[in-house]
Parts: C-alpha cells; sequence; structure tokens
C-alpha cells in the first residue's frame, strides 16, 4: 500500500509520523509544493521575523528522520490535480503519483488586499519565503501599516513594533482579535498595542493603498492617510483547495469531512487549516491553528489503519505578544458573559460562560492558572 499526503506543513508531517507511530509500514510519500524542508510556521510572526531564530531552528524534523522513517520527501513539486478513479494525483512537473490512500493538508494561503496585491512593499505573511522578504525590506524601513488585527496582524505589530519601527496597525472591528475573543478581552489586548506606542486604530479599514513617491500612502476608510515603508496584510486566509477541482471531493469552506477527516471521496482524507471537519453539533468547521492540525493527524492516522480514534479534543490557540502569552482554551462564542478574573493592567485570566457552561478559558501571562481551569471548561459553569 502506499499513502501520499499532499501538504508538508505541519498537519501533513504529523499524519506521517503518527502513521509510523501507529506501525504503518508502507509506502509514504510526502509531497510539498514549497521547496523549503518542512517547517514550523508559529515563529515567522514571532522570532524569525524579529531575527533572533532562523529556519535550522524551525524545522519540524531533520532529514536523518525522514530517512531513518522510510518517509519520502518530494519538495518544491506543487500538486495540481487528483484523479480519485485512476487513484493518482498529477504534479506541476507533469509527473503522475499513483496512490492508495491519499490525505489533503494543503492548509492556506494569506488573503490579499485588492488593489495592493502587486506594489512593491506590500506583504502578506504565510511562508518563509515571505517572511524573508518582509524582513529583508525592513533594513530601511522606519514606519510600517499592518492591515488587519488578527492574531498573525497583531504578532507582526508587536514584532515590528520591537525592532524599533513606528507601527499603525488597522482593524475595521472595534477591537484586535474581536473575533476570537470578543470585544471586551479584545480590549485589554488593545491596552498592549497602545502601551508599547502602536498607533491602534480600530473601527476603520483600508479604502485605498497607492505607491506616492517612495513612500506607500493608505487612505483609510475614515478619511485619514497614513504613509508607511512597508505595509503588512493579516486579512485571513483562504484554503488550498483549487487543485481539488473536478475531483468529486466535495469543498466548501475548506475540504469538507466527517468527524475523522475522511472526504466525500473514498480512500481520501483532509487534516489541518485546510480541513472543515464536522463537529458534535453537525456542522462543518475549519480550525487554524497549530494544536488542532496535530491532532487530526494522529485521528487520520489511526482511522486509516482501522484504529480506535480517541477522543474530543479541547480546542487551544495561543499567540506571543510583547514577551507574553496569551491563550486561549475552548472557544469564546459570541453571545459568551465573559468575566475577568484577574486584571493587573498587562496580564489578565478570564472565563467565559453561555448556556450554564464554563466553554472558554482565555489567560494572558498567566499560564498556571489557566492551566488548573482548563479541565473545567465544557462543565456546567460555577
Ligand atoms: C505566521 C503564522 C503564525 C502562526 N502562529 C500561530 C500561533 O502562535 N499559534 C497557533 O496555534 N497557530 C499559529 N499559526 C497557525 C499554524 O501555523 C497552522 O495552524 C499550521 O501551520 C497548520 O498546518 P497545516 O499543515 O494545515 O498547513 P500549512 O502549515 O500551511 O502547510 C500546508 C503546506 O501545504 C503546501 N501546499 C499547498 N498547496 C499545495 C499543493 N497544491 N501541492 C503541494 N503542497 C501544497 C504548502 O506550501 C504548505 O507547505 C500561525 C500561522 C502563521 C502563518
Amino acid at each position: 500500500m502506499t499513502v501520499v499526503v499532499v501538504g508538508a506543513g505541519l498537519a501533513g508531517v504529523r499524519v506521517a509520523e503518527e502513521l509510523r507511530r501507529a506501525g504503518y509500514d508502507g509506502g509514504l510519500v510526502l509531497v510539498g509544493a514549497e521547496s523549503t524542508p518542512p517547517y514550523d510556521r508559529p515563529p515567522l510572526s514571532k522570532e524569525v521575523l524579529r531575527g533572533t531564530r532562523s529556519l535550522a531552528d524551525i524545522r519540524l524534523r531533520d532529514d536523518a528522520f525522514f530517512a531513518d522513517h522510510d518517509i519520502t520527501l518530494r519538495l518544491g513539486s506543487a500538486v495540481t490535480a487528483v484523479e480519485p478513479r485512476r487513484k493518482h494525483i498529477l504534479l506541476a512537473d507533469g509527473d503522475t503519483l499513483r496512490y492508495d490512500r491519499l490525505v489533503v493538508a494543503t492548509g492556506l494561503r494569506a488573503r490579499a488586499l485588492p488593489g495592493g496585491e502587486s506594489l512593491p512593499g506590500v506583504h502578506t505573511l504565510r511562508s518563509l519565503d515571505d517572511c524573508l522578504a518582509l524582513r529583508q525590506g525592513l533594513d530601511e524601513a522606519g514606519a510600517a501599516l499592518v492591515v488587519g488585527a488578527g492574531f498573525i496582524g497583531c504578532e507582526v505589530a508587536a514584532s515590528l513594533r520591537e525592532l524599533g519601527l513606528t507601527v499603525h496597525l488597522v482593524e475595521p472591528q472595534p477591537t484586535p482579535l474581536a473575533g476570537a475573543l470578543g470585544e471586551r478581552l479584545g480590549e485589554l489586548v488593545a491596552r498592549w498595542h497602545r502601551k508599547a506606542g502602536v498607533d491602534l486604530r480600530c473601527g476603520t479599514g483600508v479604502a485605498e493603498l497607492v505607491r506616492s513617491g517612495r513612500k506607500l500612502r493608505a487612505t483609510l476608510t475614515d478619511g485619514a492617510d497614513i504613509d508607511s515603508d512597508v505595509v503588512v496584510v493579516g486579512i485571513g486566509s483562504v484554503p488550498e483547495s483549487d487543485w481539488l477541482a473536478g475531483s468529486g471531493i466535495e469543498v466548501g469552506d475548506g475540504v469538507l469531512c466527517d468527524e475523522r477527516g475522511r472526504t466525500t471521496v473514498a480512500d481520501v482524507w483532509a487534516v489541518g487549516d485546510v480541513a472543515a471537519w464536522l463537529g458534535p453539533d453537525g456542522r462543518h468547521r475549519r480550525v487554524e491553528h497549530w494544536t488542532n492540525a496535530g491532532e487530526q493527524a494522529r485521528v487520520v492516522a489511526r482511522d486509516m489503519l482501522g484504529m480506535p480514534c480517541g477522543e474530543e479534543f479541547l480546542p487551544y490557540v495561543w499567540s506571543d505578544q510583547f514577551g507574553l502569552k496569551l491563550q486561549v482554551f475552548g472557544e469564546v462564542v459570541p453571545d459568551a458573559d465573559v468575566t475577568v478574573e484577574e486584571d493587573d493592567g498587562r496580564r489578565f485570566l478570564a472565563t467565559c460562560v453561555a448556556e450554564g457552561r464554563l466553554v472558554a478559558v482565555v489567560a494572558a501571562g498567566m499560564a498556571g492558572k489557566a492551566a488548573r481551569l482548563r479541565r473545567r471548561v465544557g462543565q456546567p459553569a460555577g
């Protein structure tokens, strides 16, 4: 039997590891579009951007690991199509690869700012190459505009501020991270940015972005102009699923899967950021967080081998900003009742309750207390 995993990012590598750990000893091929050996993405908006870590520090596994586990790496090879009837995939270089079992692990691509894609000095951040291109542009830069205050935008703003740049952070929602944390907790994150000297502007977006001499000029929807040397766009991502067109594998907002990652086509699974798994509420949902990719990988590997898949997992995401670790256990659902249990002006701990149950614990700089409380997520509140 041959298992082919398309996408050599975190989810793809973890599926390969889990298959070997579970005793699978057949053919195993990991195909990746990037030429860089598999690496971890979270440091790209943090240490790699700040120049304190390099590729060598963020590799997911070294060459010896792949050799020792008999995992064939085929890097720099984008897959362009899959033909489930013939059980093969097509590569951009014209080659085809046969599979018995296929795993879709192609992640996301960053959404571009309409009209800004082709302007020099305008960046998105998804890959190591993106990060290195952005870093190169920083050598001569004095001011940066970060568009979007989601996780990546907030982290980039914090990193650039730590590098000494003047940073403008623009977000249409009333606070940073409003989607992930709600406005009450988003305001606590806003405090960090303002205190560090970030020019945070919420409730406004970029209406137009043009080059004006040596500067990039953004005109905001509230009429203000911001001039900067570099612009980083963090306005979300889209699933890398175009290559599945015509295959019969159903795609909505991501590749539609059941609760074990099986797609709508036999012998094909999907995992990680690209995958929309069926949740206990009967809805498909994509999760764009690191921990989820590893957990789903284990389920997929075991399901493929006919092994029991284990328990449900608690959603978790972390973010590092200004030397603080922000942690979210569970999910801050839109109608949650948020209580800030502790707040020293910088570090905080909050609980979120919905329909009588503790649905999330959110902590910043309080890892010990959060770890104790996380066990109660999902249980009746009080
Ligand atoms: C800058 C940044 C910072 C982050 N920080 C955090 C954090 O602090 N905490 C957290 O919880 N999460 C964080 N994340 C999210 C986390 O990194 C992702 O959830 C994780 O990388 C998902 O892994 P994946 O394998 O599904 O996707 P990816 O890591 O994107 O890997 C997908 C791979 O598939 C390849 N590919 C795409 N199309 C094709 C194709 N057609 N053929 C072959 N290969 C293809 C891509 O090149 C890529 O290498 C961050 C993400 C980014 C980008």
